[in-house]
C-alpha cells in the first residue's frame, strides 16, 4: 500500500512536470486589451462646434483667393471610395498593427443605447448625449511602441484638398483632458470631408492648407493627441463643408445615414487577424502604465540553456474558435503541436507561453487562426557547446567565491551568464557601459557548481566553471 502512494505521487508529480512542459494546454499569460474602456468622447461639442467653424472660414478663405480646388469649386461627382485609411510603415515585421474599437452610434438615444452599422454595439455613447461620430482604429500591439516607432501611418483615404490642418499639441493623453488634437482635414471633389485626428505631434505631412493630397498619401502617425486613452486614429465624415450630414462610410442594414459603402473594398465586420507572432526572452510587459512604452523584451536568438517565450497577438478574436500552434525543430519535427480554443470575443487578445528547446538550430514558431498562418522563426545556439574561446586572458577571481566574482579581462565584457549544471541560465547580466562587467554581486546564489558565459562586445565568449561555496 505504501509503495502504491508512493508510486501514485511520484506519476502525479511527473504528469504536473510534464503537463506543463509537454503539453502546454494553457496558455501562460495574455488577455485582452480594451481600447477606450471609458468611453471618453475624442472631441468635446465645443471642440467639434470650433472645428467646423474654422473648416467652412478656411473653404470661403480659399475660394476668396482662388485656391479651392477646381473640382471641389463645381462639387460634381459622387462620393469617393475610400482605401483603408491606416497602414504600417516599411521595415515593421508585425503582420499587422491595427484592430477598430468603435464605429459610428446609429442610435441617437443614450446612454448605452448602441447600434453600429452592422446592428452590433462596437460603439459607444455618453450620458450626456454625445454619440460616437467616427471610426476609431488603434494600434495593436504595443500600441505606445508603434506610436514611437512610427509604426502606424496615417495615409489619405480619398483624393483630395487640406483645407484644415493642426500640430504642435502633446501627443500622449491617456484620458478626458479637452486638450487639442492634431489633425488634417481633406474636401473632396464631390465636397465631402474626411476628418483624420489624435494624430503625433510633429509627425504630420509638411503639406499646407489648399495643397491637394492624392489617395494614399502620407497624412501623419497615429497618435494620442487630445481626448484619447491610447494611440487611434478617428475617422469623422461629412458629405460638406455645412455639415448637413454625417456619414458613416460602412454600409449595413442599421446603417441609418447613407446606403452605400464609402469603401472600395469594406472590411468584413468580423475582421479576424493574427498581427504579430513574436519571441521573447522574458513574458512581454503588453500593459503598463498609460503612457508608458511597452517593453517587448523581442529576441529571435536563444542559448539552448534559455527558456523561450512565444507569443501570438489577435485581432477580432472569436469566442470558441480553434487557435492551432506548433513550435517546429530545425529537422522539421514538432516540438509541440496542440490546440486552443478561445473563450472571449475581442477586438484584441494575446497569449503567450514558455518552453525549453532540444535542439540547436534555425526554429519556428507556427499560429493558425480562422484560415490564416503565420509563422515567426528563432535561432537556437548552444553556448556551453562552443570550443572557440575568443576570449582570451580573462579570468575570475576569487574561485571558489562567497559573495562577489570579479572579473579580470583585456576585453570589455558586455554580458555575463550564469548557468547551472542542468544547463539552465539562472542569472543574466547586461552593462553597456564604457568599463563594462567588472563584478558580480552573487550572493543569493545557491551553492554548489555554475558556469560563467562572458561575452565582449563583439562576439567574443568565455565560459568558465565556478563554484560558490
Ligand atoms: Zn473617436
Amino acid at each position: 500500500m505504501k509503495l502504491k502512494i508512493t508510486t501514485l505521487l511520484i506519476l502525479v508529480l511527473l504528469s504536473v512536470y510534464f503537463g506543463y512542459a509537454q503539453t502546454p494546454n494553457s496558455p501562460v499569460g495574455g488577455g485582452e486589451f480594451v481600447f477606450n474602456a471609458e468611453k471618453y468622447p475624442c472631441l468635446t461639442d465645443d471642440q467639434r462646434t470650433s472645428i467646423k467653424e474654422e473648416l467652412k472660414n478656411n473653404v470661403d478663405e480659399l475660394q476668396l483667393q482662388n485656391k479651392l480646388a477646381t473640382s471641389i469649386k463645381g462639387r460634381r461627382g459622387s462620393h469617393p471610395l475610400f482605401i483603408w485609411p491606416i497602414q504600417k510603415a516599411n521595415g515593421v515585421t508585425f503582420n499587422d498593427v491595427w484592430s477598430i474599437s468603435g464605429y459610428v452610434d446609429h442610435n441617437v438615444n443614450f446612454p448605452d443605447q448602441l447600434t453600429d452599422f452592422n446592428c452590433g454595439t462596437q460603439t459607444y455613447d455618453t450620458n450626456d448625449g454625445y454619440n460616437h461620430q467616427g471610426v476609431d482604429i488603434y494600434t495593436w500591439p504595443f500600441t505606445w511602441k508603434l506610436m514611437d516607432e512610427n509604426s502606424v501611418e496615417i495615409i489619405a483615404a480619398a483624393d483630395g484638398q487640406i483645407i484644415a490642418k493642426n500640430d504642435g499639441e502633446f501627443d500622449r493623453s491617456c484620458s478626458f483632458n479637452n486638450n487639442v488634437w492634431n489633425a488634417i482635414y481633406v474636401q473632396h471633389a464631390d465636397g465631402s470631408v474626411a476628418w483624420y485626428g489624435h494624430m503625433k505631434n510633429g509627425s504630420l505631412s509638411t503639406k499646407n492648407i489648399g495643397d491637394t493630397v492624392t489617395q494614399g498619401e502620407y497624412l501623419g502617425i497615429v497618435g494620442s493627441s487630445g481626448n484619447s486613452t491610447g494611440p487611434h486614429l478617428h475617422f469623422e465624415v461629412y458629405t460638406d463643408v455645412s455639415y448637413t450630414q454625417l456619414v458613416d462610410p460602412f454600409a449595413g442594414t442599421c446603417n441609418n445615414m447613407n446606403t452605400d459603402s464609402w469603401w472600395a473594398n469594406q472590411i468584413p465586420y468580423t475582421n479576424s487577424n493574427i498581427n504579430a507572432v513574436m519571441t521573447h526572452s522574458q513574458a512581454p510587459d503588453v500593459f503598463p502604465t498609460c503612457p508608458t512604452t511597452e517593453t517587448t523584451y523581442e529576441s529571435n536568438e536563444f542559448d539552448i540553456s534559455e527558456d523561450i517565450y512565444l507569443s501570438a497577438f489577435l485581432r477580432d478574436q472569436i469566442a470558441d474558435t480553434p487557435l492551432a500552434l506548433k513550435v517546429i525543430r530545425p529537422d522539421g519535427s514538432y516540438l509541440y503541436d496542440w490546440s486552443i480554443n478561445t473563450t472571449t470575443t475581442a477586438s484584441s487578445w494575446y497569449y503567450y507561453w514558455f518552453f525549453s528547446v532540444d535542439a540547436v538550430g534555425a526554429w519556428t514558431w507556427e499560429v493558425t487562426y480562422e484560415g490564416q498562418t503565420v509563422t515567426h522563426n528563432f535561432n537556437v545556439t548552444n553556448a556551453l557547446s562552443v570550443e572557440d574561446e575568443t576570449l582570451e586572458n580573462t579570468s575570475i577571481y576569487p574561485n571558489p567565491f562567497t559573495d562577489v566574482v570579479n572579473i579580470n579581462s583585456k576585453n570589455k565584457i558586455m554580458k555575463a551568464s550564469i548557468i547551472n549544471v542542468l544547463g539552465k541560465t539562472v542569472l543574466k547580466f547586461e552593462e553597456n557601459t564604457i568599463v563594462g562587467i567588472k563584478a558580480l554581486n552573487l550572493s543569493h546564489l545557491s551553492k554548489g557548481m555554475y558556469f560563467i558565459r562572458l561575452e565582449g562586445t563583439n562576439i567574443e565568449t568565455k565560459i568558465i566553471k565556478l563554484i560558490k561555496k
